[in-house]
């Protein structure tokens, strides 16, 4: 097939307190009272009540709280899977991610590897996976990845950092309750929300770019000015508003691809572990050759926000990992391709890519 058939989140609700349906959503779904549900919760709401004492358990039903202090890695994935045969009675009912990227990442791909044979890492690329995974739902806590609607889930692996691509990775089901980021610390609200406005400008700028991701990449990018650069959205609608955003920035990128900043900041994250959200800032603060005028409102958004990003993080670095960064960033080559066209590799050079990340 020449055009690409893919496959979207099936069921979405939308609403402020929309969490509390959860119990009536999933009901439907549990196979027997053998088979639990599996909640996959970011460890900051270990003890927040508002949160967990709405998280509907009953049966074998489990939460496993997991650390998003690193992204998600393909071991871990192993490990949560082996855990959870060694520990149910039967195949779980379905998998529930509740956070943010790292953890909606975290459920799509214990979903996937529950029904699917050998080691995550193997399944790192596009279209790998064989069998179907389990129902999965995803509940996000921040908004800006766009992963609660992307047909991915970002795993960093023992040789690279690449997505498991499938038609069986899109969520069931997503619950998008705004209200449930209003906890989020400000830094991370930018960074996060940062992703999903530079998801939009690798998309709206790129080769690749056709009138089903420009219509969700512009909507998405006026929003994302509005939140960011303006003063009139109340604290709620802006809520409401990112989380919308970040919906239509993850469908732009669906039928087009990221650019520069995701190519770079893929290899930070590979060597330092520098985390999605302030990597892209990072890099994006230094592309002003590739997109100059959103790098122009990017840095006015982020005065307006007071929000201060690292330096210098690539300048003590050894020549070595200088050069995994480099391999890791040109391995990405539809992200080049799609910002700078067929002939990336004229412009996008070792010796280009090290001036820049020494920049950053
Ligand atoms: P995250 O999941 O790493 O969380 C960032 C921080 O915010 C963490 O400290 C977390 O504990 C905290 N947090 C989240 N919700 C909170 C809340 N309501 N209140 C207080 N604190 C809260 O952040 P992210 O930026 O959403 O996700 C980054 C991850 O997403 C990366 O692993 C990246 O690779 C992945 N990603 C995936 C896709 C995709 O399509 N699958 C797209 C982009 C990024
Ligand atoms: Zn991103």
């Amino acid at each position: 097939m020449s055009y690409k058939n893919f496959p979207m989140v099936s069921n979405v609700i939308f609403g402020r307190g929309s969490f509390n349906q959860l119990s009536e959503v999933i009901a439907p779904k549990r196979l027997s009272m053998k088979a639990p549900f599996i909640y996959i919760v970011d460890d900051v709401f270990k003890s927040n009540s508002w949160i967990t004492s709405r998280i509907p358990l009953s049966y074998d039903d489990r939460i496993i709280y997991e650390s998003s202090k690193e992204e998600p890695k393909t071991s871990q994935v192993d490990k949560l899977v082996e855990d959870i045969i060694l520990n149910c009675k039967e195949r779980p009912s379905g998998i529930i991610g509740i956070g943010g990227g790292s953890m909606l990442d975290l459920a799509k791909a214990v979903a996937i590897m529950l029904t699917n044979k050998g080691e995550t890492k193997d399944y790192q690329g596009w279209d790998l996976v064989k069998n179907p995974g389990l129902y999965h739902v995803g509940i996000p806590t921040i908004s800006g990845t766009g992963a609660e609607v992307s047909r991915t889930t970002v795993l960093t692996g023992p040789t690279k950092k690449l997505g498991i691509n499938s038609d069986f990775t899109p969520f069931d089901q997503v619950i998008l309750d705004p209200e449930l980021t209003k906890d989020v610390p400000k830094d991370q609200w930018f960074y996060t929300g940062m992703d999903c406005f530079i998801h939009c400008v690798e998309s709206l700028n790129g080769t690749y770019l056709n009138a089903f991701s420009k219509s969700y990449g512009d909507m998405a990018y006026t929003q994302c000015k509005e939140i960011f650069l303006e003063d009139s959205l109340s604290l709620e609608a802006a809520q409401d508003q990112l989380m919308m955003a970040s919906w239509h920035g993850g469908m732009s990128i669906v039928y087009s691809q990221v650019g520069v900043a995701h190519a770079m900041s893929y290899g930070l994250s590979f060597v330092l572990g520098t985390k999605h959200g302030i990597g892209n800032c990072i890099v994006f603060n230094h592309l002003e050759e590739f997109y100059p005028e959103d790098v122009k409102l990017f840095k006015a958004m982020k005065l307006k926000h007071n929000i201060k990003l690292p330096t210098g993080i690539c300048a003590n670095l050894s020549d070595k990992d200088i050069d995994t960064m480099i391999k890791i960033s040109l391995s990405l080559e539809p992200l080049w391709e799609n910002a700078l066209g067929k002939n990336w590799k004229k412009t996008i050079t070792p010796k280009k890519l090290r001036q820049l990340y020494l920049k950053m």
